[in-house]
């Protein structure tokens, strides 16, 4: 038996091996991706049974623990970093992101403060402002790297349900919103649920939101907009449909809410990157005269879990509400990432944004959304072609597709989860069941499409 002394050495004395092995293995999985069946097998799923065992009291060996958790688990992984996965919003992760990402964790740095890891917050500020940048957001925009859209919401929306409620005299951050004058919260009918999910954290409540109406591609229609009385008010936007890929009419709408004296959110996962694209801007035209955008990195830009961003406008709003004071905590003389956003400790999520736009560049980026779009065109095309009904205008990189009627279309859909060739999941749309085809990945190609749909089409004639 070892004692505790003994074991840093015979840590230490592991490590080179350890990791070279990871190294080794990591590179084993990757390469194996594109020719492995998309879902896990159920033998695959069977084997996670071997990483079930009571607590050990002594510890395995480090290449034991290694070896089992590749041979088990590795298997039963879901080949959502290949070329045909296309479910959700999911996009794989770039060669620089992983790099950066094994790099990153071996620098294990904490980047909550800048005294405590000058390089990470560093790359945070400068991956940051090249996001800003890129997707043509006011200079001097504030933000913070979170765990993804669903938190930058609840971060941007806190930002703003306290800077609301200041400007009418009530000190939200500090009294909470007990006796607070009703903030007016406004969304489009094709909100996304992680937004409601915000609003309930933040204490306005998931279900008390005004909706506005939506057009057939889940646009807010901006025709008979309520007038706001003049009170606190919120109003949350999107940039691209999660479903349909299609924007809200920004131009009309924000300098509505503007006049009417509300804070404007865009909740923009992965549509907000439609800005980085010349020839897919003008979707989104208008965009950054919001007040807080939420977007993610993991998604369309492709760097690994989990990345989001928080965006504000005025970092002086973002700042009031996540601002944390300890005696041994630093002032603000720097930009703290734990005064920006809602964690303390975290990991430098900057460092992987900005590898991933250094190594693409402004022209990278754009083709990354460029070539997605244009492939989820061809995918599109390719079920029309035959006669299936594609429900959505394929502006973006989503397609939603009926196969004639709800039983078939779920058919279609397990019969396509199945067979392994790509996946995609169901979805809902307009009252009617569809399958998604989302194409987020940079590593998907034509061939890539030509092979899936091929699949598709198989699997739909025969089902
Ligand atoms: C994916 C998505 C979210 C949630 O993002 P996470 O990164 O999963 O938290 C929010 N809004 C939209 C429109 C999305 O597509």
């Amino acid at each position: 038996m070892t004692t505790p002394d003994d074991d840093v050495p015979a840590q230490l004395a592991q490590r080179p091996d350890l990791l070279a092995d990871a190294a080794q293995r990591a590179l084993r999985y990757l390469a194996g991706l594109d020719s492995r069946p998309v879902a896990p097998a159920a033998a695959a799923l069977a084997g996670l049974d071997r990483l079930d065992f009571p607590l050990p009291g002594p510890g395995r060996p480090g290449k034991d623990v290694l070896a089992l958790l590749d041979e088990a688990a590795s298997p039963a992984t879901v080949a959502s970093g290949g070329p045909r996965y296309f479910g959700f919003v999911i996009g794989g992760a770039l060669p620089a992101a992983q790099a950066a990402a094994w790099l990153t964790a071996a620098w294990d740095q904490n980047a909550a403060l800048t005294v405590m890891s000058p390089a990470a917050a560093r790359l945070d500020a400068v991956a940051l402002r090249w996001v800003t940048e890129l997707l043509g957001l006011p200079p001097g925009t504030g933000g913070g790297f979170v765990t993804g859209a669903s938190m930058a919401n609840a971060t941007c929306l806190a930002a703003a349900r306290d800077a609301v409620l200041s400007r009418h005299g009530w000190d939200a951050a500090g009294q909470g919103l007990v006796g607070a004058p009703p903030v007016t919260v406004l969304v489009g009918e094709q909100v996304h649920t992680t937004v409601r999910k915000a609003l309930g954290l933040i204490g306005l409540g998931r279900d008390r939101a005004i909706v506005l109406p939506t057009d057939s591609q889940g646009r807010i229609v901006p025709h008979s907009l309520p007038i706001l009385n003049a009170g606190p008010a919120l109003v949350c936007l999107q940039a691209g449909n999660v479903n349909s890929g299609a924007s809200d009419p920004f131009g009309d709408l924000i300098p509505w809410a503007h006049e009417q004296g509300a804070w404007v959110h865009v909740d923009g996962a992965f549509g907000l990157w439609a800005a980085a694209d010349p020839s897919r801007a003008d979707q989104v035209a208008g965009v950054a005269a919001a007040d807080s955008w939420a977007t993610d990195a993991h998604k369309w830009l492709n760097t690994t879990y989990d990345c989001g961003i928080a965006l504000v406008r005025d970092p002086a709003a973002l700042r009031a509400a996540m601002q944390a004071t300890a005696a041994y905590l630093p002032t603000a003389e720097h930009r703290e990432a734990m005064n920006l956003t809602p964690q303390s400790s975290q990991r430098a999520r900057g460092a992987e944004v900005w590898a991933v736009l250094a190594s693409l560049g402004r022209d990278g980026v754009a083709g990354l959304v460029e070539r997605t779009c244009r492939l989820a065109r061809r995918f599109a095309d390719g079920l029309r072609a035959v006669g299936y009904e594609v429900l959505n205008d394929v502006v973006l990189n989503q397609v939603l597709v009926d196969f004639g009627g709800p039983d078939r279309t779920a058919a279609v859909v397990a019969a396509v989860q199945r067979d392994g060739t790509c996946w995609c999941g169901p979805t809902s749309w307009q009252g009617r069941p569809a399958m998604r085809i989302s194409v987020s990945a940079w590593n998907t190609t034509a061939a890539d499409i030509d092979r899936s749909l091929a699949a598709v089409l198989g699997c739909a004639s025969r089902d």
